[in-house]
C-alpha cells in the first residue's frame, strides 16, 4: 500500500515522525518541571535473602506522575533524561530522597538497606562521590546502608569512568552492584578489578529458567563466577515458584520479583515490612 500511495504515504510518514518528535520535545519540557513540581517519587521493591528467607533490603525505583498523562514508565523518561542532560538533576533528587527516606524509616525503628540506580552520566559527574557522602551525612545514614546499581552495559561503556567512580564510592563505604548482568559484554579480568559487591542477573534469564536449559546454564555459571570472585548474586524478576525453586537450588543469594512483592510507595512498603513475617516470605518447596 505504501508503494502505491507514493508521495502521500511519505508525507504521512513524515507527519507521524514529527508528531513523535513533538511528543518527545513536549515530554522533555515537562520533565524539566517534574522535580520542582513534586511529580517524582520513589517506589520500593523488597529483596530477600534466600538462605534466611527474610527481607534483605529494597530497590528504589523512580516514578513520574505526569499531571496530564499520568504515570510515565522509567523505560520512557530515563532515556529521555539521559539524552537531554536532565539525568544528573533527576539522579541527585533520587540520591537525596532515598537517604531522606532511610532516615525516616530508621526513626520509626526500621533499618532498611536501599539500592538506587545510577546512570553512566552520573558516574561522570565530578562531584558524585561528595554529593552522595553529603546526602548520607545530612540524613545521618550509614554509608553501608546504601547500595548503588549500575547496569553492566553502562559500566562497560566507559571503563575508566566506572573504575574511578566505583573506587570513590567504595572508599566512602557505599556498596556497589552490577545490574542487568548477562546482557552487556563484561571483560572478566576487568570485572575482577571493580570493587563491586554484587551481581544482579538480568530478568531475561530468570524468565526463561523453567523452559530453557541454556538460561539455566547461564544462571548457574553466573552464580559460580560471582561466588568465585567473592560477590553475592541477586536474581531480579522472579515471577513463579518454579523459578524460585531453581534459583534456590543454584545457590542464588538474594531474590527479587513480583512473586514476592511489587515496587510500592514508601508508606505501603513500611506497612508491608512491619506486618511481614520473615520466614513466610519465601516458600521453600523442594
Ligand atoms: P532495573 O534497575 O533493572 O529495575 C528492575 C525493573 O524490573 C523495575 O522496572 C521493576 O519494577 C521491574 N520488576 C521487578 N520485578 C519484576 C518481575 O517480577 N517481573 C517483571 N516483569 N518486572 C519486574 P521499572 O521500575 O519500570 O524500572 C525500569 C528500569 O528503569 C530500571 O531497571 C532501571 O534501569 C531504570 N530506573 C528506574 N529508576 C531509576 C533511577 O532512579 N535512576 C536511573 N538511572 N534509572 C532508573
Ligand atoms: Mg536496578
Ligand atoms: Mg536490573
Ligand atoms: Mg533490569
Amino acid at each position: 500500500a505504501a508503494k502505491r500511495a507514493g508521495g502521500n504515504s511519505y508525507a504521512l510518514f513524515e507527519a507521524h515522525m514529527d508528531a513523535g518528535a513533538a511528543k518527545q520535545l513536549g515530554l522533555q519540557f515537562d520533565l524539566r518541571q517534574a522535580v520542582a513540581g513534586g511529580q517524582l517519587s520513589l517506589h520500593y521493591q523488597p529483596k530477600f535473602d534466600s538462605r534466611r528467607a527474610r527481607l534483605s533490603g529494597v530497590e528504589a525505583l523512580l516514578r513520574w506522575q505526569h499531571p496530564l498523562l499520568g504515570n510515565i514508565p522509567p523505560s520512557q523518561f530515563i532515556p529521555l533524561a539521559e539524552r537531554s542532560g536532565l539525568i544528573n538533576e533527576l539522579g541527585n533528587w533520587v540520591i537525596d530522597e532515598a537517604c531522606r527516606q532511610m532516615q525516616a524509616w530508621q526513626r520509626e525503628g526500621v533499618r532498611l538497606r536501599v539500592a538506587i540506580n545510577l546512570s553512566v552520566h552520573q558516574l561522570r559527574q565530578e562531584d558524585l562521590v561528595s554529593r552522595i557522602k553529603q546526602a548520607l551525612q545530612r540524613h545521618e545514614v550509614d554509608a553501608s546502608m546504601l547500595l548503588c546499581e549500575i547496569t553492566e552495559s553502562a559500566a562497560m561503556e566507559d571503563i575508566k569512568t566506572t573504575q574511578q567512580a566505583f573506587e570513590g564510592l567504595s572508599r566512602i563505604g557505599v556498596f556497589l552492584s552490577i545490574d542487568d548482568f548477562g546482557t552487556g559484554y563484561s571483560s572478566l579480568s576487568y570485572l575482577r578489578q571493580l570493587p563491586a559487591r554484587q551481581l544482579k542477573i538480568d530478568r531475561s534469564f530468570i524468565h526463561d529458567l523453567e523452559t530453557s536449559a541454556d538460561a539455566r546454564a547461564v544462571v548457574d555459571a553466573v552464580v559460580r563466577l560471582a561466588h568465585a570472585l567473592g560477590l553475592s548474586v541477586v536474581a531480579e524478576g522472579v515471577e513463579t515458584q518454579g523459578q524460585c525453586n531453581i534459583l534456590l537450588q543454584l545457590d542464588c543469594d538474594e531474590l527479587q520479583g513480583f512473586l514476592f512483592a511489587r515496587p510500592m510507595p514508601a508508606d505501603e512498603l513500611f506497612a508491608w515490612a512491619s506486618g511481614h513475617k520473615p520466614d513466610a516470605a519465601i516458600g521453600f518447596s523442594p
